[in-house]
């Protein structure tokens, strides 16, 4: 099969279009045949080596992919080759203690596809037949493809780890990226008043056509001063966060008496000073998030296809444009994800 193949870790020229032996579906897999798969950061760090340092070279990236059901292992009763699907990028032993209780995301197994198996820059993938959910009809490959990462993980943010209740204050931070672009949105489904912060009026008026209603630019000096303003001096009950340490000391002095934060990640550093003065006398609560249980993609699907959350595609490339594809990514240019094209 055609695919892009990560031959060494390093900058994006490390994506090489080439030619590999397609994998084949064992017992409870399906091999899926790509249609759209959508970049995300996870790929950026794996390529650099920050992220699963010691994976066996040639590997294939990404975690996110739309396709069509191509063939099936043994014993795949739920799915049938020319069903249209996205992939749930988790994968777990379905058989511990925390995948039986639904938290497969802290499995001591727990995988993601594109990072410790072979993801979808190729034209076939075999993932378990559990990985499969069908695809929201109404999408095109590319939206469809946008969903899974970023919603997961906005989704463990806002509902399972920060509880957003009807009428709280929440603070998206950069509001361009993909993991945002779904908070933004899960988070007015769930009553919240959204203030939305980014680094340009375009990226602060795409938010607003979101659903935030309020937008901050956070690249102007001391910008938590504008969120207590819009908030009469209380500052935001929840955070969502992923901007690291360049960010961080203006998130704390945003965040309400009480307030919490979810971080995801930390993209402008992850060594990060803390005073923790705010933390007992203010009573912050801060809540590490990584992915989700994949059953949580079951209720964003049900509200992607009643319209209520919208993948937001920023640009579509061909798959052989891989490494241009990961430039755009890091330059932080495009609102909404960068998909490329199978
Ligand atoms: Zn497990």
């Amino acid at each position: 099969m055609k695919a892009v193949l990560m031959e060494a870790r390093g900058g994006p020229e490390v994506l090489r279009w080439g030619e590999i032996e397609a994998p084949q579906p064992g017992a409870l897999e399906v091999r899926v045949q790509v249609k759209a798969v959508a970049l995300n950061h996870l790929d950026v760090w794996v390529r650099k080596g920050t992220a699963s340092p010691k994976l066996p070279l040639p590997h294939i990236l990404g975690c996110d992919v739309a396709g069509i059901v191509e063939s099936v292992g043994p014993g795949v009763e739920g799915f049938q080759p020319g069903e249209a699907v996205v992939l749930n990028p988790g994968v777990s032993c379905g058989r511990c203690e925390r995948c039986l209780s639904g938290a497969d995301n802290l499995c001591p197994n727990y995988q993601i596809i594109g990072e410790h198996r072979w993801g979808g820059y190729a034209e076939y993938i075999v993932v378990p037949e559990v990985n499969l959910a069908p695809k929201p009809a109404h999408l095109s490959w590319e939206e469809a493809a946008s969903i899974p990462l970023t919603f997961l993980t906005a989704w463990q943010m806002v509902v399972d780890r920060l509880r957003v209740q009807p009428g709280e204050d929440v603070l998206v931070m950069a509001a361009g990226s993909g993991v945002s672009v779904a908070a933004i949105q899960i988070a007015k489904l769930y009553g919240a008043r959204v203030i939305a912060t980014s680094s340009s009026p375009e990226k602060l008026s795409a938010a607003r056509q979101l659903g935030a209603d309020e937008v901050v630019n956070y690249n102007e000096p001391g910008w938590s001063q504008r969120v207590k303003e819009l908030t009469q001096g209380k500052g935001a009950d929840a955070v969502v966060d992923h901007t690291g340490a360049e960010f961080w000391p203006e998130v704390i002095k945003a965040t309400a008496w009480g307030g919490r934060i979810s971080l995801s990640g930390a993209s402008s550093g992850s060594q990060a000073t803390t005073p923790l003065a705010h933390i007992f006398y203010r009573q912050l609560s801060i809540l590490g998030s990584t992915m989700a249980s994949k059953s949580r993609l079951f209720p964003i699907l049900r509200w992607v296809d009643q319209g209520k959350l919208k993948p937001v595609v920023g640009m579509v490339l061909p798959l052989e444009a891989a490494a241009e594809g990961h430039r755009r990514l890091e330059n932080r240019q495009v609102f909404g994800k960068v998909v490329l094209r199978v």
